[in-house]
C-alpha cells in the first residue's frame, strides 16, 4: 500500500442546519482518485449521523424523512462577536466533539490529512476541525480545499492554519502537490468513494458539472468555469454499483442537470435497467426544459421530488439578474409534471428573497403565484458570495469578513424590511398549516 490519508468533511457552524441530502462530494473524488493511486483512505465525516461512535454514544439521535434527510446533532457553541448582536443560538453541527477527537486518536497516523469546506460562513467549523488535528497530529501536513477555500483563497491562505490550501476543482489542483498523480478531467474522475461510509440513506450523484447559464448572483462559473457533461454509460454503470449497495434514495446534484444533452438517455437506460431507486433534485431544476417528454420519463422512473427554480414571477428582475426562466415556462413545467402524475406534494418552487430590487410585494405575488398552481413555494434567502457580479458591485469592499456573508443576517435588509420578511415566512407557515396546498390541487 501507498501512502495513508485521512480525509476530513469537518463541522458547521451556524445559527441553523438542515442535512438536505448533503454530502462531500468533491471529497469523496478525491478519496476515489487517492484510492485510484493506491493510497489508503479514511474518512471522518463531522456530518455522518451514522457513524459507529455515534450510534454507539448512547445519544439521542434526531430522525430522518422517508428520503434521507433529517437533523444534524448540535451543540451550543460561543457565539463570535460579530453576531454578538443576533439573538439565536449558535451552534457547531455534528459529532460531538468528544467523539471526533476519539475518532482521531484511534486511527493509524496518516501521511497527509485533506479538509473540505463548504459555505464561506461556516468556516469556523473548518479551524475548529484543523485546530484539533493539529493537536493530535502535530506533525501531519493538512491540506485544505473545497468551496469556502475557492471563494476566499486569500482569507484560508492567511488564518486556516492548513499547511496547504488547494483552490478549484481537486483533480484539477492535486497534482501540484503530487506530481505523480496526474490531471484529470470531470468525466475522468473515478466514482466517488461512498464505499468510506458505514451506512447510507442516499447517495449523491453528478451526471455534469458547471451551469449553463450565469446568473449575477451565483457563483458557479467562478467554481466551475465549464459546463461538462458525463457519458450516459458513465453514469449508469455508477448507478449500478448503488443498486447492488442496496441504497434507495439518489440525488441529482447537478447545477443544470435538464441542460445535459444526454438526460433523456440517462432516464432511458435507468428504466431498462428496472433500478428501483427514489430520485431527488434538491439544486433547482430549470424549467424551460421540463417538456412533456422528460416530465413522463422522470415519473417512470420514480423521480420522488421535484425542486424548480423560479426565483421570482418579475420579468424585469429576470433581465437582470439572471434570464432562466419565465412565468409562462414555469407554469408549462408545471403542467407537463402534473399531466405525467406527479402531485403537489412533489413539486417544490424557490423563490428567492433578499436580492436587491426585490420587494416584498413581488415576493408575496410570486408566493400567491406558485399556489395558485398547486406547488410548494420555498424561499430561498440570498446570501452575497465572493467572485459574483452583485458582489463585485455591493460588497466586496465592506464583505471581506465570510461571517457577514451569513444570510441569517441578512446584511442587506434594514429593520422595516426584516419585518416584511418575517410576515412572509408567517404566511408561509400558515398556508401549510391551513393546508391550502391540498386544496388547491
Ligand atoms: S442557473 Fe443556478 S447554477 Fe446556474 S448560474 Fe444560475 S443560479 Fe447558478
Amino acid at each position: 500500500m501507498g501512502k495513508k490519508a485521512l480525509l476530513i468533511n469537518p463541522w458547521i457552524y451556524d445559527f441553523k442546519a438542515f442535512d438536505f441530502w448533503s454530502k462531500p462530494l468533491g471529497l469523496l473524488y478525491l478519496g476515489a482518485l487517492l484510492q485510484k493511486h493506491n493510497w489508503e483512505i479514511y474518512l471522518i465525516d463531522c456530518l455522518d449521523r451514522y457513524h459507529p461512535k455515534l450510534l454507539n454514544s448512547g445519544k439521542k439521535l434526531p430522525k430522518v424523512d422517508e428520503f434521507g434527510r433529517g437533523k444534524y446533532i448540535a451543540e451550543v457553541v460561543p457565539k463570535p462577536e460579530i453576531y454578538k448582536h443576533y439573538p439565536r443560538r449558535y451552534k457547531r453541527y455534528g459529532l460531538p466533539e468528544e467523539i471526533f477527537r476519539k475518532i482521531l486518536l484511534e486511527l493509524p497516523k496518516p501521511d497527509w490529512i485533506f479538509v473540505t469546506s463548504q459555505m464561506t460562513y461556516w468556516y469556523l467549523g473548518v479551524f475548529s476541525t484543523i485546530n484539533i488535528i493539529k493537536e493530535t497530529f502535530p506533525k501531519i501536513p493538512i491540506v485544505l480545499g473545497g468551496i469556502y477555500t475557492t471563494l476566499c483563497y486569500e482569507h484560508a491562505l492567511r488564518h486556516s492554519g492548513a499547511n496547504y490550501v488547494l483552490p478549484g476543482p481537486v483533480e484539477e489542483s492535486l497534482f501540484r502537490l503530487f506530481p505523480e498523480i496526474p490531471k484529470y478531467t470531470f468525466p475522468e474522475l473515478p466514482f466517488p468513494a461512498f464505499n468510506l461510509y458505514h451506512k447510507l440513506d442516499y447517495v449523491t450523484i453528478l451526471t455534469s458539472r458547471g451551469c449553463i447559464f450565469r446568473c449575477n448572483y451565483c457563483a458557479v462559473h467562478y467554481l466551475v468555469p465549464n459546463f461538462v457533461c458525463r457519458t450516459v454509460q458513465a453514469v449508469i454503470n455508477e448507478l449500478e454499483i448503488y443498486a447492488q449497495s442496496q441504497i434507495k434514495n439518489i440525488v441529482f446534484y447537478d447545477d443544470a442537470l435538464l441542460a445535459n444533452p444526454n438526460f433523456s438517455s440517462i432516464l432511458d437506460e435507468i428504466k431498462n435497467r428496472r433500478f428501483s431507486f427514489q430520485f431527488h433534485t434538491p439544486n433547482g431544476l430549470h424549467p424551460r426544459f421540463i417538456t412533456e417528454e422528460i416530465a413522463q420519463k422522470m415519473k417512470e422512473v420514480n423521480f420522488k421530488t421535484i425542486y424548480l427554480s423560479l426565483e421570482t414571477i418579475d420579468s424585469r428582475l429576470h433581465d437582470l439578474y439572471d434570464q432562466k426562466v419565465t412565468k409562462n415556462e414555469f407554469t408549462r413545467a408545471v403542467n407537463n409534471l402534473k399531466k405525467a402524475g406527479f402531485d403537489n406534494k412533489q413539486i417544490h418552487a424557490y423563490l428567492l428573497i433578499g436580492l436587491p430590487l426585490f420587494d416584498f410585494d413581488t415576493i408575496k405575488e410570486s408566493i400567491d403565484f406558485v399556489l395558485s398552481l398547486g406547488v410548494t413555494p420555498h424561499l430561498a434567502e440570498y446570501s452575497p458570495i465572493p467572485h459574483t457580479q452583485i458582489y463585485r458591485n455591493n460588497f466586496s469592499k465592506n464583505l471581506s469578513e465570510p461571517l457577514l456573508h451569513n444570510n441569517i443576517i441578512f446584511p442587506l435588509l434594514n429593520s422595516e424590511e426584516k419585518n416584511k420578511m418575517a410576515e412572509l415566512k408567517k404566511y408561509l407557515i400558515k398556508i401549510r398549516q391551513t393546508s391550502l396546498l391540498s386544496k388547491t390541487k
